[in-house]
This record gives C-alpha cells, sequence and structure tokens, in this order.
C-alpha cells in the first residue's frame, strides 16, 4: 500500500542513508545513479512510496511515472545499467528503516 511520506520529515535520515550509501564500494554508473537519485528526492516535497515493497513512485520530468524498487521501467535497467529511480528508492527504503527503528527505540525508552 502506498503511503505518501514528507520529505521534510523523512530528511534526516534520507541524508544519513545516502552518506551511508557513499562509504560503499561501487560502481561509478551506480555512484551517479546515487548522487541523481538524492539530487531528485531533496527537490520533492512528498514521496510516495510502498513500505512492504520498497517501491518507489518516481516522477520524471518528463512526467513519465517510473514504479521502482529492485527493477525499474526506464531505459537504463532494460539495458541492464543502474538508474537513478532504483537508487532513490533503495535510499527511501533505508531512511524509512531508520524512522521506524528509532520510534520504535523512543517507544520502549518511555
Ligand atoms: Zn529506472
Amino acid at each position: 500500500m502506498y503511503r505518501t511520506l514528507s520529505t521534510a520529515d523523512l530528511l534526516d535520515d534520507l541524508t544519513a542513508a545516502v552518506d551511508q550509501a557513499r562509504t560503499v564500494q561501487m560502481s561509478d554508473r551506480w555512484r551517479n545513479a546515487l548522487e541523481s537519485g538524492y539530487e531528485y528526492l531533496l527537490q520533492t516535497d512528498e514521496i510516495v512510496f510502498d513500505v512492504a515493497t520498497g517501491t518507489l513512485v518516481y516522477y520524471s520530468e518528463s512526467g513519465v511515472i517510473y514504479q521502482a524498487n529492485g527493477s525499474c521501467q526506464c531505459k537504463a535497467f532494460e539495458e541492464g545499467q543502474p538508474c537513478k529511480h532504483r537508487a532513490a528508492a533503495r535510499l527511501v527504503k533505508n531512511a524509512v528503516k531508520a524512522q521506524a527503528n528509532r520510534e520504535m527505540s523512543e517507544l520502549f525508552a518511555a
């Protein structure tokens, strides 16, 4: 089920997720995809995301809507290349997970 998340609310966790991802060994193509995906997220006010499947709805500038998780509908994915949509989906997934873990700790600490 898709939920609409506020980018502002998730910002700290997104920044932590991208910082963490930047430390990971990856190809230059993935590195570019990661930075472009992060850039996209920073430019959007709301993130439409399905937590259960880790699927991000990605609205491209040309008006195309991609549903990205482990796969994508874009040309890069068709050609077996990393894409910013999948990178953005992974960042959101990690950020949402971090946020949920923090909320859980706060709950039990209270
Ligand atoms: Zn894609």
